[in-house]
C-alpha cells in the first residue's frame, strides 16, 4: 500500500480532526481571464445574467430563512443586496465590460466591482462610502455563482461540519464561520501567533497553518486527517491511519470546563506561591463559560472583534453594551479591555477603508497609532468603556505603545471623553489604565511607563516579533521566532524588575502564557500573573501546581545564563519532559 500524502505545516491550535475538507475559495486569486470572440459575447452576457438571477434567488431565500432571526427591522441589510442585483449600475457596467473589452463574465464583474469601489472610496460622506461594500458583496455573490456553475456545489455554504481549508483566513472569516461548522482549520499562510491562530485556540478548534499548496492539493469532499500536534494534514488516509487517529481522537481530553476540577479555584505552586491566572477573551461567546473556568479576571479582552462581520463601525452603544456585559460577567474580578488593535494583519472591512496600502503594515498605522489617527472612533470606544466601568471592575489597556508621548496623547483623549460625559450628565467610572508592552522601545522604557501607569502587561507575541524582527505570521521565518531567545529572556527579567521597582503589577498576556512549559519559565523569571487562552487554563494550572518556585527559578536562571539561542533551545529540549512531568524536578544541567 502506498503511504498517504502528507502536507506539513505548523500546528497552531492543538488537537486532531478527521473529516471531509471544505476548501474556501478566494475567487479573486483563481479568477479565470479569457478573451472572447465576437460570436461568444452574447452567450457570455447570458451566462452573466443567469448568475445574477441565481445570486438574487439565493439572497431572497436567505432573506426568507433569516427573517425570524433578524426581525423585519434588520432585513433591509439583505434588501440592499437584492436591490443591487436588480440594479443597472453594477450589472450594466459588467455587461459593458464584456461587450467592449470582450472579457469573460468573471473578470467583467470583478472589474465592475473595482470600478465602483474606486468611485465610492472617493466620496466624503462615510455612509455613502460604506455602500461600496454592499456593491462588493453583491458582486462576490454573482462571482460565486459563475465560478460554481457546471454543477459544482457551493462549497462555502454547506452547513455540514468540515475541516476548513483556505489560503488564508482573516480573523473576521473565522468569526463568520460557526464553531459547529469548523472541525479544524488548515491554512497556507499564518503562524503560531497570528490572530487567526489565536481565535482557533479560543474556539478550541485544531488548526494547522503554513500548509503550503493545501488549497491546490485538497478538494472539497476529500477525507483528511488534521493532526495539529504533529503539524500535519494527511490526505486520503489509509484504513490503518484512520484507525490509529480515531483511537487518538477518542483519547483526546474533551472534559468540559465545568467538570474539570483542575480548572477551578485559585492556583499556587507546590510551595504555596499564588499565581494569578486570567483569561484572554476574543469573542463574547466565551464569556458564557467564564464563570466555570476558575479564573482571576480577564487579563485581555481583544476589543477588535466588535468590528468583525460588519460593514459599519460599532457606535458608542455597541461598545458600552459589550463592555458592560464583560464587566458584569467578570465581577468581582477585574476585566482588562484592550483598546482596538487595528491595522497589522488585514483589518476588518469596516476599517479597511481607513487604512491605506502600507508596504509594512506591522510597522504602520496599527493599534494605538490607528486610534490616535482616528480620534473620534477612539473616543467612542473610550466613552463606552468609561460608562460600562460603572458595572464592574473594568481596566483599560493601550496596545503597541512606544513611549510616554503616546501615553500623554492617549490620556488627553481619555480626559476629553470624561469631560464630555461629565457635561452630558452621564454616569461613568474611572478605570485603571495599563500599557501593553509590545515594542522594544516600551520594554526599554518600562520603568518610565510603569511610573505613570497603573499596570503593565506583556504582549509577548508582538514583543518577540518586533524585538527579533521576525514577522509573527510568516512561516518562512518561524524558526527564528524564538520566544526565549537570550534577548527575550533578558527583556522579561528586566520587565519584572521595572514593574517591581515602581510597585506596579505586571502580567504576561501573549501566547507564551498559554503554553504550560513557557508559563512555568515565565514564573521562574519572576512573573506572578499570566493571562491566557481560556481553553489552556486547566493545563497551565495543573503544571503550576506541580512545581515549586525554587525549581522554576533555578531553571529560569540557567536559561538566562545561556549565551546563544541554540543553547537555550538545547536546554529547553532536554528539560521539556521534566517541565511536563509533575511533580518531577526540573533538569537544569546544560
Ligand atoms: C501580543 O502581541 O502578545 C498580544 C497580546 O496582542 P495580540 O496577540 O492581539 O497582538
Ligand atoms: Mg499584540
Amino acid at each position: 500500500m502506498n503511504p498517504s500524502e502528507c502536507l506539513r505545516g505548523i500546528g497552531v491550535s492543538p488537537g486532531i480532526a478527521i473529516g471531509e475538507a471544505c476548501v474556501m475559495d478566494n475567487h479573486r486569486s483563481r479568477l479565470p481571464l479569457y478573451h472572447l470572440s465576437s460570436e461568444q459575447v452574447d452567450k457570455e452576457i447570458e451566462r452573466l445574467n443567469a448568475a445574477i438571477a441565481a445570486a438574487k434567488a439565493e439572497l431572497e431565500s436567505i432573506r426568507k430563512l433569516a427573517a425570524p432571526r433578524l426581525g423585519e427591522s434588520h432585513l433591509y441589510i439583505l434588501d440592499v443586496g437584492i436591490l443591487l442585483l436588480g440594479d443597472d449600475m453594477l450589472i450594466g457596467e459588467a455587461q459593458n465590460q464584456i461587450q467592449s473589452n470582450r472579457t469573460n463574465a468573471e473578470w467583467a464583474i470583478q472589474a465592475a466591482i473595482d470600478h465602483f469601489t474606486r468611485i465610492f472610496e472617493g466620496i466624503d460622506d462615510p455612509y455613502l462610502r460604506d455602500r461600496s461594500l454592499d456593491i462588493a458583496h453583491a458582486g462576490e455573490r454573482i462571482l460565486r455563482h459563475l465560478v460554481m456553475e457546471e454543477g459544482r456545489e457551493d462549497e462555502n455554504t454547506s452547513t455540514e461540519p468540515a475541516i476548513i481549508v483556505a489560503h488564508d483566513l482573516t480573523p473576521a472569516d473565522v468569526a463568520a464561520l460557526s464553531a459547529e461548522r469548523m472541525m479544524g482549520l488548515v491554512t497556507e499562510l499564518g503562524g503560531h501567533t497570528s490572530h487567526t491562530a489565536i481565535l482557533a485556540k479560543a474556539l478550541g478548534i485544531p488548526a494547522v497553518a503554513g500548509a503550503e499548496s493545501a488549497t491546490r492539493r485538497i478538494s472539497t469532499g476529500d477525507r483528511v486527517i488534521l493532526d495539529a500536534h504533529a503539524g500535519a494534514v494527511i490526505l486520503d488516509p489509509s484504513p490503518e491511519e484512520l484507525a490509529k487517529y480515531y483511537a487518538a481522537l477518542h483519547d483526546q481530553p474533551s472534559v468540559p470546563p465545568s467538570e474539570d476540577s483542575e480548572a477551578s479555584g485559585p492556583v499556587s505552586t507546590r510551595d504555596g506561591t499564588r499565581i494569578h491566572v486570567g483569561a484572554n477573551i476574543e469573542y463574547d461567546r466565551e464569556l458564557d463559560v467564564l464563570p466555570v473556568m476558575g479564573f482571576d479576571g480577564v487579563g485581555l479582552y481583544r476589543s477588535e472583534h466588535l468590528y468583525f462581520n460588519r460593514s459599519v463601525m460599532p457606535d458608542e452603544e455597541d461598545h458600552y453594551g459589550h463592555y458592560r456585559r464583560l464587566a458584569e460577567f467578570a465581577y468581582p474580578e477585574p476585566a482588562v479591555v484592550r483598546t482596538m488593535d487595528m491595522g497589522g494583519d488585514r483589518p476588518p472591512p469596516a476599517v479597511a477603508k481607513l487604512v491605506s496600502e502600507e508596504s509594512n503594515p506591522a510597522l504602520g498605522l496599527r493599534a494605538t497609532r490607528f486610534s490616535l489617527r482616528h480620534k473620534e472612533l477612539f473616543k467612542l470606544q473610550l466613552r463606552g468603556i468609561l460608562r460600562a466601568a460603572v458595572h464592574g471592575n473594568l481596566k483599560i489597556m493601550y496596545p503597541m505603545i512606544s513611549g510616554l508621548d503616546e501615553i500623554h496623547t492617549v490620556k488627553g483623549v481619555l480626559n476629553e471623553a470624561k469631560a464630555e460625559l461629565r457635561e452630558e450628565g452621564q454616569l461613568f467610572a474611572e478605570p485603571e489604565e495599563g500599557v501593553l508592552i509590545e515594542t522594544p522601545a516600551a520594554a526599554v522604557c518600562a520603568d518610565l511607563l510603569a511610573r505613570e501607569m497603573d499596570f503593565l502587561s506583556v504582549g509577548s507575541n508582538d514583543l518577540t516579533q518586533y524585538t527579533l524582527a521576525v514577522d509573527r505570521t510568516n512561516k518562512e521565518v518561524m524558526d527564528l521566532f524564538e520566544p526565549f531567545h537570550p534577548a527575550m529572556l533578558r527583556i522579561y527579567r528586566n520587565l519584572v524588575q521595572a514593574a517591581a521597582s515602581a510597585g506596579k503589577p505586571i502580567t504576561v498576556c501573549g501566547e507564551l502564557a498559554s503554553e504550560p512549559e513557557s508559563a512555568l519559565i515565565l514564573i521562574g523569571l519572576g512573573f506572578r500573573s499570566l493571562s491566557m487562552t481560556m481553553s489552556r487554563i486547566p493545563e497551565v494550572k495543573r503544571a503550576i501546581r506541580g512545581k515549586t518556585i525554587a525549581e522554576l527559578e533555578k531553571f529560569a536562571f540557567t536559561l538566562l545564563d545561556c549565551k546563544t539561542g541554540s543553547g537555550v533551545k538545547a536546554l529547553l529540549n532536554s528539560a521539556q519532559s521534566g517541565l511536563r512531568r509533575n511533580p518531577a524536578p526540573l533538569q537544569t544541567s546544560a
